[in-house]
């Protein structure tokens, strides 16, 4: 039996997550679930799972999770500090499935709990890398990927032989504008680029798979979690999702790891760890699958891939300002404040007029991310104005 903690239960990871744990309620014994505002969603896991804790980020929403849960035994808390105090419980597992930069502070304090510690939520291993493998090193944590691709590295790469490696490769989708001129990208709407072709995932990320800046932060998400030079991981685009990633070794030999398109399969990887567990899903039925496609991916019609290696290379602040914008960016655009073509244009903005020293520590990481935002958020005001001209004209 192993005790868990989901931060962000209630999102598609969250979900997903609780669907796997529910199965096998002899495994897993939850101590916290935590989400944002959703109290419905979080009251019913809660319950469900018999949680002995439930937590909101958002405090003007305790009050409605006191009454979902009143008359059971299960503790409320409300507000940011309350969900790192959810991280620091000792569960013997945490799931770290919120979305966004605001995830690290409750990963870092799980993370300092020594145990182990699934990230889904990739935004912090982009920002603030270093800070992250330092703590996991530091207090003995063991971090393991759930993001598919990342997963997909995990299961291929011998970590003993580094050096035998020759190349990463990382699949993309291609997301829903694989085909699209950029012309024809410029009058996106949010719910065209939410409508993802394979897989069903949170607004951000959904976005992000449009732009391809997932694929960009997943890029650097794999420069810090796998000990290869930055130029050995490679991009590729495969429109079907069946090959999760590929590892090239020295002797001609690429492993692939492949499955559905179904987070379950990466996450019950990270939860059985090192064993296995059953999920769900059909076996992959590569008869009716037919065919699996590879193109190069277009840095042209995708600046997100360009600015993302760029960022990369550069190091220092630069990731975690490009997360910070883009984050900043993508809410705009799902609020009909920007158009689609302009969340690179803000990141590419914000990263030019910003140049901070290296943050060395985790709060010079969220002081950077603060000032990235403000700045990113200024852009946004720029361009709204701008647009908002353009259409009285
Ligand atoms: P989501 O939007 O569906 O869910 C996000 C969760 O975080 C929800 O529980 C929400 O209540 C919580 N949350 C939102 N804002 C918060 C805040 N300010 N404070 C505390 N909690 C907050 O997102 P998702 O698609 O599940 O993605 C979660 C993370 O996993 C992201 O970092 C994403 O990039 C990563 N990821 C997702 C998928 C996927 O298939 N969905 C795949 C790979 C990686
Ligand atoms: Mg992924």
């Amino acid at each position: 039996m192993k005790t868990i903690t989901i931060l962000g239960a209630t999102g598609s990871i969250g979900t997903s997550t609780l669907d796997l744990i529910e199965r096998e309620p002899e495994r897993f014994e939850v101590l916290a679930l935590t989400a944002n505002c959703d109290v419905a969603r979080l009251a019913a896991a809660a319950i469900r799972t018999r949680a002995k804790r439930a937590v909101v980020a958002d405090e003007g929403c305790l009050a409605d999770l006191r009454s979902a849960l009143a008359g059971t035994d299960i503790k409320c808390a409300g507000g940011r500090a309350a969900v790192i105090e959810a991280a620091t419980m000792g569960a013997d597992i945490t799931m770290g499935a919120i979305v966004g930069c605001i995830g690290l502070e409750p990963v870092m304090a799980a993370i300092q709990g020594g145990k182990t510690v699934i990230l889904a939520n990739k935004e912090p291993l982009v920002s603030a890398g270093d800070v992250v493998l330092a703590a996991a090193a530091k207090y003995g944590a063991t971090l393991l990927p759930a993001d598919s691709e990342h997963n997909a590295i995990f299961q291929c790469f011998d970590a003993a032989r580094p050096e035998r490696v020759r190349r990463i490769i990382l699949t993309c989708s291609g997301g829903p504008f694989r085909t699209w001129s950029t012309a024809e990208m410029r009058s996106v709407t949010p719910e065209q680029a939410v409508a993802h072709p394979n897989w069903s995932m949170g607004a951000k990320i959904s976005v992000d798979s449009a732009t391809l800046f997932n694929k960009g932060l997943e890029l650097i998400e794999a420069a810090r979690l796998f000990p290869v030079p930055h130029d050995s991981i490679e991009i590729v685009i495969h429109p079907q999702s069946v090959i999760h990633s590929l590892v090239d070794y020295v002797d001609g030999s690429v492993l692939a790891q492949m499955g559905p398109p179904d987070m379950r399969t990466p996450i019950a990887h990270c939860l059985a760890w090192p064993d296995r567990m059953a999920t769900p899903m059909a076996p992959l039925d590569l008869v009716a699958i037919g065919r699996l496609d590879f193109e190069a991916p277009d840095p042209e019609r995708f600046p997100a891939l360009r600015l993302t290696r760029e960022a990369l290379n550069m190091g220092g602040a630069r990731p975690a300002i490009l997360n910070a914008a883009n984050e900043i960016a993508v809410a705009a655009f799902l609020a009909r404040e920007i158009g689609f073509l302009e969340i690179a244009a803000i990141v590419d903005d914000t990263l030019s007029v910003y140049h901070p020293a290296a943050p060395g520590t985790l709060g010079d990481v969220l002081a950077v991310d603060a000032e990235a935002r403000s700045i990113a958020r200024r852009q946004v005001g720029y361009r709204n104005g701008a647009l908002m001209k353009d259409s009285v004209v």
